[in-house]
């Protein structure tokens, strides 16, 4: 028997990777979205979660890929109707969001599964396992893209909430993360915010680690011709570069993974969202956000010159 799945904020990455991810899915059947706006063949819509949850009390989990603004009111309406929910990254507004959630989940006995789909790209496993093998030395990340490319009229992500450059930028955060065998702290930072905005076009983090390890991290949206997703790291001995989003994997010059773009991870994360639900688990890991959070909150603050979204 397969989940019947509700899918919320029908918007570019719902079309683009959930809702075939989703199709190729036995485990799940897509019964109904809601979104304020758009609307999906096939399905019941609503145009909200509420009306959603209470139309339908068959669903058994909802997948929520609004921007982060609205994240946890759905996912705590869905979680208090019982359903099972799967949460696009960034996982929420606020840190606290995130524990609030965790703690709703535990206590009604349904799964959480807060993702990072950029875990799930063809070169991290690789990575990992070179770095837990590896004496590390050091690490980049450049993260740079143009906004207007990729983001065309996204607004909410200029609004408070909605972290400008770190929206892709938790990208590498989440990756990162995931590769180092030892945790990483926000040591510096330095954030550019548009004089018209609410969040950072730009940002430069000094990573370090506790036996001082620093990783240079570089994040800009005003990116122009080669746009590039990589995150560099040294050790005594070689060098790792995961580069296109984690689809691309090379080590000492050698290319291990050559993935396209988001290759494989949504499918990946719907897979591991019927593992969780069926084992009765929840899975989050918040550390990327916490990065985020934590530049916000000690970054040096350069106001630049107007976006226009
Ligand atoms: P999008 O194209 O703007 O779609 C999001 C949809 O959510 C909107 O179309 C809107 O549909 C709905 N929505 C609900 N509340 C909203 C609010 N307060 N403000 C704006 N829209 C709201 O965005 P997206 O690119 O799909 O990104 C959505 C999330 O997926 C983001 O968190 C992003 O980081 C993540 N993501 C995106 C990509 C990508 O390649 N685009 C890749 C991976 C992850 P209605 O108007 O119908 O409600």
């Amino acid at each position: 028997m397969s989940l019947k799945l509700g899918l919320v904020g029908i918007g570019k990455i719902a079309r683009d990777q959930h809702i075939p991810s989703i199709a190729a899915d036995p485990r799940f059947s897509l019964v109904a979205c809601a979104s304020r706006n758009a609307r999906v063949d096939g399905v019941a819509n609503f145009a909200d979660v509420e009306t959603m949850l209470a139309e339908m009390p068959d669903l058994d989990a909802i997948s929520i890929c609004t921007p982060p603004q609205a994240h946890f009111e759905a996912a705590l309406a869905a979680l208090r109707a019982g359903k099972h929910v799967m949460l696009e990254k960034p996982p929420a507004a606020t840190t606290r969001h995130i524990s609030l959630l965790q703690d709703e989940a535990a206590r009604h006995g349904r799964t959480l599964f807060q993702t990072w789909h950029s875990r799930f790209a063809a070169g991290v496993a690789l990575a990992r396992d070179w770095a837990r093998q590896s004496t590390l030395t050091g690490g980049t990340i450049r993260w740079k893209e143009d906004v207007y490319q990729w983001h065309p009229g996204q607004q909410w992500l200029w609004d408070a909430g909605g972290l400008g450059v770190f929206d892709p930028g938790i990208n590498a955060l989440s990756m990162l993360t995931e590769v180092l065998p030892v945790e990483a702290f926000v040591h510096k930072a330095v954030l550019e915010f548009p004089e018209n905005q609410q969040a950072p076009i730009a940002a430069r983090l000094d990573l370090r680690t506790e036996a001082g390890l620093a990783i240079d991290a570089e994040f800009d949206f005003r990116q122009t011709g080669d746009q590039t997703w990589d995150i560099e790291l040294f050790s005594s001995t070689g060098r790792l570069r995961l580069a296109n989003g984690g689809g691309l994997l090379e080590i000492d010059g050698k290319q291990l993974v050559a993935a396209g773009p988001l290759e494989g991870e949504y499918p990946g994360l719907y897979a591991r969202f019927a593992e969780l639900c069926a084992a009765g688990k929840s899975e989050v890991d918040w550390r990327p956000f916490q990065l985020v959070a934590d530049a916000f909150l000690i970054g040096e603050r350069r106001i630049v010159a107007a976006h226009k979204v």
